[in-house]
């Protein structure tokens, strides 16, 4: 019979010293029936684009005792000419770059520009990963409180580019937990006096409103500009974990140094291909989901709630000075949404219309109780 395994307990593990007392990141998960807390996309691929995806998939493990294209060249096509047809600007295959999720990419970014002695900058409240790959990589982060209305000071923010010379800044358009687009005009300004990289990450940029422009239009005129985009939102496939930015090939060059060898498997790759290929399925109900959010935004205000503009996928809401009840109560009545943002705000994920009637509905009765 075999012996118990000796075990260990992490404070017996030469853990380095700044991740002692640090918790994992990620949303609470519970098994609720109605999931609205992580910004997915609540529809499925249909039958016809699973099996698409299944073929493309078996296709490569033909190949699969080789290791896969490590530039990835026919990827990064597919998402230049995704981008391309978003934006209207003509994106080079040479200026697009790939990780398992945007959250890679990012993450590259500082391992490549940021680092010991050297600063970041953020705008709070703000995603929370920022932190994580900033203490991944040893930069230092700061941050500045965005506005009441959750954009940008701009005189704050360029007086403080000008004293802390950050080789990074972080801006988020649409910001994530607040739902704020930026203008393009304000990305502009911070661009004309930052002394580094700014990455524009616009994981949600496919739920902007018509009048909001995307940061990809700037890029002809800023060489150290990156827009961060993501196929985990609009696109309904945050299970593939593909990621992408756009800028100039020599961040490219840059990043390539940091990259571990072949991060994007052969299955990955083959498997975004055939997502991409199907952009128009893909991103079929991104409509239907833009006006279910502005009903949302909508119907929370006309019940007295305080509501975040949002251009995203997501309605931040309060003020509830005991939120957790709030957030808690709604999980008793099925619904699992995010306690995340200013101290007495929620944020909610757009689900079906279903899953919005029963976010209503379980709302209004916690709301009553209280
Ligand atoms: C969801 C999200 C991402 C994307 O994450 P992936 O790693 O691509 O799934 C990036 N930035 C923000 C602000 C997000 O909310």
């Amino acid at each position: 019979m075999q012996s118990p395994w000796r075990e260990v307990s992490l404070s017996d593990l030469p853990l380095r010293e700044d991740l002692k007392l640090q918790q994992a990141y990620g949303a609470p998960q519970f098994d609720a029936p109605v999931c609205l807390n992580v910004n997915e996309n609540p529809y499925p691929p249909s039958p016809s684009l699973i099996e698409r995806i299944a073929v493309a998939v078996a296709d490569a493990a033909r190949e699969a005792n080789r290791y896969p294209d490590r530039d990835f060249a026919k990827l990064r096509s597919h998402l230049a000419a995704y981008l391309t047809h978003d934006t209207g600007v003509t994106v080079d295959t040479s200026r697009i770059w790939a990780g398992n999720g945007s959250n890679e990419v990012i993450q590259q970014i500082l391992q490549a520009f940021g680092g010991p002695g050297r600063t970041a900058l953020a705008f709070t409240p703000a995603y929370p990963m920022y932190d994580e790959y900033c203490r991944t990589t040893f930069t230092d982060l700061h941050t500045l409180a965005r506005t009441e209305d959750f954009t940008l000071d701009l005189n704050q923010a360029t007086d403080s580019i000008r004293k802390h010379r950050p080789s990074v800044i972080l801006l988020t358009s649409p910001n994530n937990p607040t739902g704020t687009a930026l203008p393009i005009d304000d990305i502009r300004a911070i661009l004309d006096v930052a002394p580094g990289i700014v990455v524009v990450d616009e994981a949600y940029a496919e739920f902007r409103r018509g009048e909001v422009q995307s940061a990809v239009t700037l890029l002809p005129d800023y060489p150290r500009l990156v827009v961060s985009r993501t196929l985990s939102k609009a696109f309904k496939f945050a299970g593939g974990r593909v990621g992408y930015c756009a800028c100039a090939p020599a961040v490219i060059e840059a990043l390539k140094l940091i990259r571990l060898p072949y991060h994007l498997s052969v299955f990955t790759q083959a498997a975004a291909c055939a997502a991409l290929v199907a952009r128009d399925e893909m991103l079929s109900q991104v409509e239907a989901i833009k006006a279910e959010r502005d009903a949302t935004v909508c119907w929370l205000r006309s019940i007295g709630l305080a509501v975040a503009d949002s251009d995203a996928n997501f309605v931040m809401f309060g003020k509830f000075p005991a939120r957790h009840q709030v957030w808690s109560g709604l999980l008793r009545h099925g619904v699992l949404i995010r306690e995340i943002g200013p101290p007495e705000y929620l944020r909610v994920s757009i689900g079906t219309a279903a899953e919005m009637a029963s976010f209503r509905a379980a709302l209004l009765t916690v709301m009553a109780a209280a």
